[in-house]
């Protein structure tokens, strides 16, 4: 795939969405396919109104695998968001033992109050 900063790309870009908005659709910057304005969501920050990414991908954007894929590309573990850091300890809880579990979660209590970025 070409940069998407690369000159040319751009400007075929700026093309293809000149062309599906004259025919009342918009292209989704993560599926690339050109769908009616209906199914972006609203957001009004940005030029047209509407999110860059159809309804359909947004949706699946909060899917556990898609949080657990953006949390493994995360180099940096301060980054991570209070909802992450959740999720992980879920995630490594619902695996643990019924017995175990108990244990781990007073263990991760302690951590957090040594941890002052929780
Ligand atoms: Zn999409």
């Amino acid at each position: 795939m070409r940069d998407p900063r690369d000159p040319v790309t751009r400007a075929i870009v700026a093309q293809l969405d000149e062309l599906a908005r004259s025919m009342g659709k918009k292209i989704c910057r993560r599926c690339g396919v050109a769908k009616p304005f209906g199914e972006f969501y609203a957001q009004p920050t940005t030029r047209d109104r509407l999110q860059s990414w159809c309804k359909a991908c947004q949706k699946n954007r909060t899917t556990p695998r898609y949080r657990l894929e953006r949390i493994r590309r995360t180099r940096d573990p301060e980054s991570l968001t209070p909802r992450d850091r959740q999720f992980l300890r879920d995630a490594v809880l619902a695996r643990l033992p019924a017995e175990l579990r108990a244990y781990a979660l007073t263990c991760a209590g302690h951590r957090e109050l040594e941890d002052p970025a929780t």
